[in-house]
């Protein structure tokens, strides 16, 4: 009897946090394999950081358990963390690589910018709600990520001291390309942002900075983001 409390004891206490860790794992296999493998992502830097980046710490606690589903979960104050698919395939579309130096538009829960930092060097991201920053700043650092930097502000003007960047991502829509982030791209460099009306359907553009000046934009598909909000 004595001896079975013991064994119980420790199968609790050694084993119980691994399987959990394992089922996250797990779940995370299946949504690449599912979601994202299956549909055109085949990046192998884009597939790995999918398969290692811990969504579910990055989403409210009673939303852990859809973590690896693949929708778009509410983060708190009206936003969304959009869905793994979207994540990947805007990931993948900018092709990055090591090395290189991104900005992000919309931190939101810090997802995006966590899958990024698995692959370049470094990643600034700019979020315009306070508390949301904050918070994907705090879990982004306790999951030991060293190479995002953070900013409270209205992505419309960039972040001009770091630019020129390699790529651009941004997460909100707006109804016209930010020109501030096309001056902030390097020549050659990638940025894709959903473009158009919330009321209306937006398109996700990919715009490459050519070696005149000039912007190539191609539209990618329809998509549904959070409107790009202006600061006053
Ligand atoms: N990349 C996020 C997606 C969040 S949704 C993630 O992986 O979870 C888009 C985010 O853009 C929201 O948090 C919203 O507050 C933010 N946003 C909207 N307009 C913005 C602006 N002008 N500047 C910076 N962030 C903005």
């Amino acid at each position: 009897m004595k001896i079975g409390v013991f064994i119980w004891g420790f199968v609790l206490l050694f084993f119980f946090p691994f399987t959990e860790q394992d089922r996250y794992q797990q779940q995370r296999e299946r949504m690449v394999k599912q979601h994202l493998a299956s549909r055109g992502i085949d990046d192998k830097n884009v597939l790995k950081a999918m398969r290692t980046v811990e969504r579910h710490k990055l989403v409210p606690p009673n939303m852990q358990s859809y973590a690896y589903d693949d929708r778009p979960l509410p983060i708190g104050k009206g936003q969304t963390i959009s869905q793994p698919f979207i994540v990947a395939y805007m990931t993948q579309a900018i092709n990055p690589k090591p090395g290189m130096k991104v900005l992000e538009i919309g931190t939101g829960s810090g997802y995006q910018a966590a899958v990024l930092a698995e692959i370049v060097d470094e990643v600034y991201t700019i979020e315009t709600v306070e508390p949301l920053a904050k918070t994907a700043k705090k879990r982004l650092i306790e999951m030991g990520y060293d190479n995002i930097h953070f900013r409270v502000g209205d992505g419309f003007y960039g972040w001009e001291e770091h630019a020129p960047y390699d790529a651009i991502i941004v997460t909100a829509a707006p109804e016209e390309i930010p020109p501030r982030l096309a001056e902030q791209l390097k020549v050659g460099g990638k940025m894709i942002i959903p473009v158009g009306p919330m009321s209306a359907s937006q398109e996700l553009r990919l715009v490459t900075k050519q070696k005149n000046g000039k912007l190539k934009i191609k539209n990618l598909m329809p998509v549904r983001f959070v409107p790009f909000t202006r600061r006053n």
